[in-house]
């Protein structure tokens, strides 16, 4: 059996479902409770004002969906768009893929931009696309923040610059599901029309809530899109915000519990420190790959990721059986390559509830594709990688005091 538990504790490094803080594994473990019961709606009514900070929108109206990110796609999808409607969306790796499936499935009219995996999306692609739409047949730029399969980071201020520069009309839909709460991301700053995420990744819930934000924009264009929504329905959720009862249909009560605590969390952290985290595990997880000798799948520094590194491996070795041997010898789940990548990287995942020494017990265990290193060599790199990192973070933290 290759698959065995190790002893000690699961050092859960798969970049998403991640974590769940002790706190709010306490908060969700509860009985149920009666959704129409006062008590639920007051709570509701504080998660929808609070969920809006971690989206940094005054103005965006969210919904929070008992679904998981593609649901959440769905959603922002077929409130706001008709069948046969022209898009651009960004093909950069396997979630990009994914949503583009969704959205040919859905029957929209997709122009695939594709990138070479490892690199961003290709904006001077959407530059020519819209200087040439004098007749804005463009109706939705669709693209993912943070592609999980590949680590990279895409640079959506200057989406929303191009979009102004040639004064498109287009709707600018953003998965968020590796990013929000954990890049910097900022919805009304950069006009963003819909952005979502779901709660397994850096909200550090377990799954099963889908949040969605419609700018007010987004909202009028759910007036007249004609695609067929029923469970993802806006309008169903607007009429029940307006009686106050909020929901729809029965949301999970412990998922409820455990957002009011995960919220608090980030809150009482400050969420530009929660940002300011992500940045220096993302930095420290990028000097381990180096001290172990290997590459970053993601090609520039511009793309690199905060919240997962995909580390490519010697093409000898098959980066699947890395991820096999870190569960079976350390307890430590790292995250398989997937599709084009498959085989060729694993991802460390350092997004969510986490602290710098949780993630050294990630990445100072072991040289983790040689299975007989030499010892001295070992212990030099890790030395080597433990100071640079503790400079690192010293410095990192010394800068924002
Ligand atoms: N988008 C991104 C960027 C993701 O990483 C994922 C899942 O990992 C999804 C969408 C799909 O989310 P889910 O698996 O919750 O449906």
């Amino acid at each position: 059996m290759d698959y065995v538990y190790g002893p000690g504790k699961n050092h859960l490094f798969v970049p998403g479902p991640v974590n769940i803080p002790e706190p709010v594994i306490r908060a969700m473990n509860r009985n149920n409770e009666d959704y129409r019961s006062p008590a639920v709606p007051a709570m509701t009514k504080t998660l929808l004002e609070d969920v809006k900070k971690i989206f940094k929108t005054t103005t965006g109206t969210p919904f929070m969906i008992p679904t998981t990110g593609t649901g959440a796609w769905e959603s922002a999808l077929t409130n706001t768009l008709s069948p046969g409607d022209r898009i651009v969306s960004f093909l950069i790796g396997q979630f990009s893929l994914l949503w583009i499936d969704q959205q040919q499935r859905l029957k929209f009219n997709v122009d695939v931009v594709e990138s070479e995996w490892g690199q961003g999306a290709n904006l001077d692609v959407l530059a020519e696309k819209l200087a040439a739409d004098h007749a804005h047949t463009i109706k939705a730029i669709c693209i993912v923040h943070n592609e999980t399969a590949t680590g990279v980071t895409n640079n959506l201020a200057t989406v929303r610059k191009l979009l102004d520069q040639y004064r498109h009309p287009a709707l600018f839909l953003v998965d968020g599901v590796s990013s929000i709460c954990a890049l910097d991301f900022r919805m009304d700053e950069w006009g963003v029309d819909v952005a979502l995420t779901g709660s397994q990744k850096a909200l550090s819930l377990p799954t099963g809530i889908g949040i969605v934000c419609a700018s007010p924009k987004a909202l009028e264009a759910s007036k007249s899109a004609k695609s067929v929504r029923v469970f993802f329905d806006w309008n169903d959720y607007l009429k029940f915000y307006k009686l106050g009862t909020f929901w729809p249909y029965t949301p999970s009560i412990q998922l409820l519990y455990g957002l009011r605590t995960a919220l608090d969390l980030i809150f009482e952290e400050g969420l530009d420190n929660v940002i300011a985290r992500h940045s220096r595990l993302g930095k420290a997880t990028r000097l381990a790959v180096e001290a172990w000798g290997l590459k970053n799948c993601t090609q520039k520094e511009e793309w690199y990721s905060d919240t997962v590194t995909a580390v490519l491996v010697p093409p000898h070795i098959d980066s699947t059986e890395i991820v096999k041997r870190a569960w079976k010898r350390y307890n430590l789940s790292l995250g398989l390559g997937l599709n084009k990548v498959a085989g060729k990287v694993f991802r460390i995942g350092h997004l969510g509830n986490l602290n710098e020494l949780q993630l050294l017990g990630c990445l100072a265990e072991q040289h983790p594709y040689d299975p007989f290193p030499d010892l001295m060599n070992l212990l030099c790199m890790q030395l080597r990688f433990l100071q640079e990192n503790l400079v690192c973070i010293d410095a990192e933290a010394q800068c924002q005091v």
